[in-house]
């Protein structure tokens, strides 16, 4: 990995366009919420802007046969731990109890097409970067992915 001191705010806003063009398309309602101080990071570039792709990839998926479609993706600190945050917010039909357990098993998959191959890849990248990903999913509520990362000295 390439480790390089870098805004949060910076790589989504990179990532915007990539994004907006794949919402859109599918007439899912984008929404950024991006944290106002700076969440510093050091982290390989690359590999966090695959993450966000992979997981945006599934909520996008997911949320095919969802009435009104959201996205939320926000960043953010959390000052007493240490880390800041990026998090991707779907309203699709979240996931049972078996596939929360099982997620980020290489391999698994609940779809006819699905490797199966895209959380256990953004599992070890984050753990690379001593962070983790947390998720929360409510049956028909929608799922909720967040990447927490060490946090960076503000200072410049
Ligand atoms: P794949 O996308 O090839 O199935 P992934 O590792 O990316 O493999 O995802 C594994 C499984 O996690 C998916 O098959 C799906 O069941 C579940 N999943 C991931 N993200 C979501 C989401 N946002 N909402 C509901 N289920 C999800
Ligand atoms: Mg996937």
């Amino acid at each position: 990995p390439v480790l390089k001191q870098v805004s949060l705010n910076k790589l989504v806003l990179d990532m915007k366009m990539v994004i907006e063009s794949q919402t859109f398309l599918d007439g899912i309602e984008l929404n950024f919420l991006l944290s106002t101080d700076e969440p510093r990071v050091m982290i390989d570039e690359q590999q966090i802007k695959q993450v966000l792709l992979n997981i945006v990839k599934n909520a996008i998926e997911a949320m095919e046969d969802t009435a009104s479609p959201k996205l939320v993706i926000s960043t953010g600190i959390k000052h007493q731990e240490k880390q800041v945050f990026l998090s991707i917010s779907d309203n699709g039909p979240g996931m049972s109890e078996e596939t929360s357990r099982k997620i980020g098993t290489p391999f698994y998959t609940t779809k006819d097409k699905g490797t199966g191959l895209g959380l256990s890849i953004c599992y070890q990248m984050i753990k690379e970067h001593q962070g983790r990903i947390q998720v929360t999913s409510e049956s028909g509520e929608g799922t909720t992915f967040i990447i927490l990362l060490p946090y960076q000295n503000q200072e410049k």
